[in-house]
């Protein structure tokens, strides 16, 4: 009778705690995610080749992305150069107004450089999907602005993320509600790919940890919302979401469940990986995205 009784009440306080539930105008927005525009992105993004810092590969990808925004009709795509001693580089900064607090930001982000090979998984990935989310996104109303950032420089030690941290958010003081890293959600081929892991913040300062636990709960509910994935909770570590981490802000991230074997290799390509887990990672992102920035109906 004791565990019955422990039983039922967890049961309740989970109920309480976890009262998101399916948005149906989220849901079919998620609809529209398209399976083969994502391996296309992906494999223009593999054929570009090695994009570490200094390379035509890395510009080529570059000019890539900004024109996907520009034909998607974004207006407000900057591009912030930086330099260190592999070359210089761009960050892609584009931003999407919000009707209700234009000027609070959520931060959608994930690295286009990559290191030794294409890296269409780590970070072909979570560019495409970035991509996939700006192209349903466009049309929709949120209440806060969104910025789509693609860092550079981020497998020589993210130094595109420090870069925008410490020249644009500290000196602008930009308000930034959350950060939504995503890095290599590929899968690895061959194995099970049903479980996403959702990253928080366990780091110091600890002052925003508890906000990054509940951000990283609300994607975890939304991953299993609009896709048929499993969720993780885990540390969040070693990408983009770090530098803002470190000053203080929210931060919450994707990243997959079974690690590449062949991330950092000439491997890391498209027939290592599992495309049909990228598509369900990118509805789960979509839907957690709609959330995030309290997007409505017209
Ligand atoms: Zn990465």
């Amino acid at each position: 009778m004791k565990n019955i009784a422990f039983v039922l009440l967890a049961s309740i306080l989970f109920n309480v705690s976890n009262a998101q539930t399916l948005n149906s105008f989220y849901a079919d927005v998620v609809a529209k995610t398209s399976e083969s525009t994502i391996l296309n992105d992906l494999k223009a993004f593999e054929n570009f080749g090695i994009k570490n810092v200094g390379s035509e590969a890395l510009t080529d990808c570059e000019n890539w992305i900004t024109a996907r925004y520009q034909s998607l009709g974004y207006v407000d795509v900057v591009i912030q150069p930086f330099t260190y001693k592999a070359g210089t580089s761009n960050n892609i900064i584009v931003t999407k107004t919000g009707t209700k607090y234009p000027n609070t930001f959520i931060v959608i982000d994930a690295h286009y450089d990559t290191i030794n090979g294409p890296g269409t998984n780590d970070n072909g990935t979570g560019t495409v999907l970035i991509m996939e989310l700006a192209k349903l996104l466009k049309d929709i109303d949120t209440e806060y602005s969104i910025k789509f950032i693609h860092f550079s420089g981020e497998e020589d030690g993210l130094i595109g993320s420090k870069y925008y941290v410490k020249n644009t958010v500290t000196p602008e003081k930009l308000d930034i509600k959350l950060v939504f890293n995503i890095d290599e959600v590929g899968g690895v081929k061959g194995k099970t790919n049903d479980i996403i892991v959702c990253e928080r913040d366990e780091s110091n300062p600890k002052s925003n940890n508890a906000d990054s636990d509940k951000a990283t709960k609300r994607l975890a509910t939304c991953m299993a919302l609009y896709s048929n994935l499993k969720t993780e909770i885990a540390s969040a570590y070693a990408s983009d979401y770090m530098p803002f981490e470190d000053n203080g802000l929210i931060i919450t991230g994707l990243f997959e469940k079974h690690e590449s074997p062949v991330n950092h290799t000439a491997k890391d390509d498209l027939a290592h990986m599992d495309v049909n887990y990228v598509y369900e990672v990118t509805k789960g992102a979509l839907g957690a995205a709609l959330e995030f920035a309290g997007a409505f109906k017209k």
